[in-house]
């Protein structure tokens, strides 16, 4: 086996298409027949030769894929990834070490370790939280609601995890109106029921209106579990944290109940010192999700749940907790902190993408991207029949397109989305936003640049202009 030959081919490949990434058609334009025809057949009877593989999947992947690590695609909330995240990543493989214990990989659980406690620092989360690295925000959601799960019932003197839910004390559940569809998937994994939950209404940015939960907790006697969210997927907003926990923390008569916090990319404006008056108070809560394959710019796929308190966090993903607690150990194990055991080691991207952009660079791309976002909002906002619906006070902006022929504004709003996305020169998605039709803009990547935004927005506006009449 020829490693050299084979890996440099890879790297060739790897670092032409990051070259090249800024000047492709933005956004998918495959053929689908095409790459069917290019990755199908059937079973490969025989062996191939690894390098003829990869020159194979080179060629067949080529036209399908989505230059989503790009400087204009703003669709969902993508990041890119920085430089030596992506490389760390490609080692990753290469290296291939299951990260479930210390004992298979240490240093993958000391990378790990040192991730951890640079994340809890950088997010102002206090020091003595537990860390687990898992796919994404959805993974984090359900490992953060999990310890929730244990920690109230255990106030309750319920054993969750040994006796399942069956008889158990009802647990009650409040979320926000405009919480992120991730929630109740984790609700609905932990047998807490998507739908058995207390809906408290959302302001006209998506935040949970904080002077309407003392009523809603009011409904709720015994265990309870609060979600709250910093990132609204639409406006970017935050939910009011300070009053939130106080709310919650604070409830007479009761045990304290738990606030969990869906931060998947709105905590990273914790780290701002510009940005993080909107999330004073965040952390107080007692569980966090945040993606860093969004914000921080780490490849696909990394997420991130953070516990305040290790004890219900390794109860809830991991069944020898309080002995191996106990026991001593003061090797970091991986695999206690995510719902996963064999993994893999996530650690190194994270390490490097915070070693390589340190807390000043970190600090400077998240508050660029939202400068960014600012910058769409004012060349689009003031340009004729064209709304910006959201206060842009993150990344995310939300427009609204009004038909110049006087049509409606849902339907043009829609057909601007599309001619912008078969332009090419940049990529957004649409969404509803209260009622209303809107195309969303997420800039999260550290690749953007000025002339990006303005070239982009160019692409827009030509877009909202009326389709010349057919000859
Ligand atoms: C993206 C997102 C999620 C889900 O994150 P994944 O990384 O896709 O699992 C959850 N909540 C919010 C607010 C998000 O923006």
């Amino acid at each position: 086996m020829d490693w050299d030959k084979l890996m440099s081919a890879v790297a060739g490949h790897a670092a032409t298409y990051r070259n090249d990434v800024a000047n492709r058609f933005v956004g998918p334009h495959a053929d689908i027949g095409k790459l069917r025809q290019a990755f199908g057949g059937a079973v490969p009877e025989r062996p191939t030769d690894a390098e003829a593989v990869i020159a194979e999947l080179v060629q067949a992947a080529e036209d399908g894929l989505v230059a989503m690590t790009g400087p204009r695609y703003f669709g969902f909330v993508t990041g890119s990834s920085v430089p030596a995240a992506a490389a760390a990543d490609m080692l990753t493989s290469a290296w291939d070490q299951n990260s479930m214990s210390y004992v298979m990989s240490p240093a993958s659980s000391v990378a790990e370790e040192t991730a951890a406690r640079w994340l809890l620092e950088l997010l102002r989360l206090p020091p003595t939280a537990s860390v687990g690295l898992v796919t994404g925000a959805t993974v984090a959601n359900f490992t953060g609601l999990a310890a929730a799960r244990h920690h109230v019932l255990a106030e309750a003197g319920w054993d969750v995890e040994a006796d399942g839910l069956y008889g158990a004390p009802e647990v009650h559940v409040v979320v926000g109106a405009d919480r992120h569809a991730s929630v109740d998937l984790a609700l609905r994994y932990l047998g807490l029921g998507s739908r058995r939950v207390h809906v408290v209404p959302a302001d006209e940015q998506g935040r949970m209106r904080a002077d309407a939960l003392p009523g809603v907790l009011a409904e709720c006697g015994g265990p309870t579990i609060v979600c709250a969210q910093a990132g609204n997927v639409g406006s970017g907003a935050i939910d009011p944290m300070a009053e939130i926990c106080a709310a919650v923390h604070e409830r007479s008569g009761q045990p304290p109940a738990w606030v969990h916090v869906d931060g998947a990319f709105g905590l990273w404006a914790a780290a701002s010192p510009a940005l993080r008056n909107l999330c004073t108070g965040v952390d107080q809560a007692d569980s966090w999700a945040v993606d860093a394959h969004k914000w921080l710019n780490v490849p696909y796929d990394t997420g991130i749940a953070i516990v305040r308190h290790p004890q219900a966090h390794v109860a809830a993903t991991w069944q020898a907790a309080a002995y191996l607690l106990d026991g001593g150990q003061e090797e970091r194990n991986g695999g206690w902190y995510v719902p996963e055991s064999s993994r893999r080691a996530r650690g190194f991207p994270v390490w490097a993408a915070i070693r390589e952009l340190g807390r000043s660079g970190l600090v400077e791309m998240i508050e660029r991207c939202c400068r960014h976002a600012r910058r769409f909002a004012e060349v689009l906002g003031s340009a004729p029949g064209v709304e910006v619906l959201n206060d842009v006070v993150l990344n995310q902006v939300l427009v609204h397109f009004h038909d110049p022929a006087g049509g409606d504004s849902d339907a043009y709003t829609r057909a601007v989305i599309e001619r912008v996305q078969r332009d090419g020169t940049c990529w957004l998605g649409g969404t509803q936003w209260q009622g209303q039709e809107a195309m969303r803009i997420s800039v999260s990547a550290w690749t953007t640049t000025d002339a990006d935004v303005d070239r982009s927005a160019e692409a827009i506006l030509r877009a909202a202009q009326p389709p010349a009449a057919p000859a």
